[in-house]
C-alpha cells in the first residue's frame, strides 16, 4: 500500500478525495464507496453493485433494495409459479 496524500476530516466526519484520485477511479457525486478495515487502516473501494443471483455487474438494476441483472430479471419473468 502506498501513501497518496494527507487529508483533513471536517467536523461532520467528511473527507475530501482529491480530484486527481476521483478522476483516476472515475468517482462522481452520488457514487457509493465500500469501507474496509484492515488492522490500523481504513480502505475505500468503489462500490459496484452485483446481481444477487449470478453476481454479474452488467446491467444491474435496484429493485426493493436488492440488485438484480437484466438476464436474471428475464429468467424470473419467464418463470411460472
Ligand atoms: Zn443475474
Amino acid at each position: 500500500m502506498k501513501k497518496y496524500d494527507v487529508c483533513n476530516i471536517d467536523n461532520l466526519g467528511r473527507i475530501l478525495i482529491p480530484i486527481k484520485l476521483r478522476k483516476e477511479f472515475q468517482l462522481k457525486a452520488g457514487d457509493q464507496l465500500e469501507l474496509f478495515v484492515d488492522k490500523d487502516s481504513i480502505i475505500l473501494k468503489k462500490y459496484i453493485p452485483s446481481c444477487i443471483f449470478c453476481s454479474s455487474q452488467e446491467n444491474v438494476h435496484e429493485i426493493k433494495g436488492r440488485y438484480i441483472c437484466e438476464d436474471c430479471i428475464k429468467e424470473i419473468s419467464g418463470t411460472s409459479v
